[in-house]
């Protein structure tokens, strides 16, 4: 009981090989993440959210992520985390903003909840691009996005983080929608609750 190990599905590095490794147009990435959340759904294993790390500058893949929280039994496995740990596993540092290294950015194809925009303010990434907003998550789906600040953007800025929201919001919210089309399980922990956290 003093080890993790999480992982992402099987079907991961079949995708990747369906994609170049270098992807540098800012649209085209999300364009990946948002078919990598799609498949994500498809294949049922997590929830419906993906997210990668590039390389700001030149568009080098170097992680990506799907939500595999009920899969792993663990709550924290959020799409966004994922991405960033294995970039941080990948980089063999815990600060992807460290001297030496490129600048980093996260795509992610919704915009974090509490947990995980805490985890990108430390992670070392320097931009964000996301599409679906908090509240299409929480609206489309029912999944909770957690205590996030009313000055969300701002406080990223103020750590030096640049955010690109709403980008592909249409199709990210489609990604969402075909979620719970399929009847994907929204597995809120406080769901019950939900009313007196609104
Ligand atoms: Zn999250």
């Amino acid at each position: 009981m003093n080890q993790l190990n999480l992982s992402l599905p099987d079907w991961i590095n079949s995708f990747l090989n369906e994609y170049p490794k270098i992807i540098p147009d800012p649209e085209k990435q999300m364009r990946f993440v948002l078919a990598l959340t799609e498949r994500n759904i498809r294949e049922e294993t997590g929830g419906p959210f993906g997210s990668a790390v590039f390389e700001r500058d030149s568009g080098k893949l170097v992680s990506v992520g799907v939500n595999v929280v009920v899969r792993q039994n663990c709550s924290a496995a959020h799409a966004e985390m994922m991405a960033l740990m294995l970039a941080q596993k990948e980089l063999g540092h815990f600060d992807l903003g460290a001297d030496g290294f490129p600048e980093h950015r996260l795509v992610t194809s919704g915009k974090m909840c509490a947990m995980c925009l805490g985890n990108v303010c430390w992670s070392g990434v320097s931009e964000v691009l996301s599409s679906a907003e908090p509240e299409d998550v929480e609206k489309i789906t029912g999944f909770d996005e957690g205590p996030t600040p009313l000055d969300y953007n701002a406080q990223l800025e103020r750590r030096g983080i640049k955010i690109v929201p709403e980008l592909l919001r249409s199709e990210g919210r489609a990604v969402l929608q075909l979620y719970v089309d399929l009847g994907g399980q929204v597995y809120n922990a406080r769901h019950s609750q939900e009313s007196s956290l609104t």
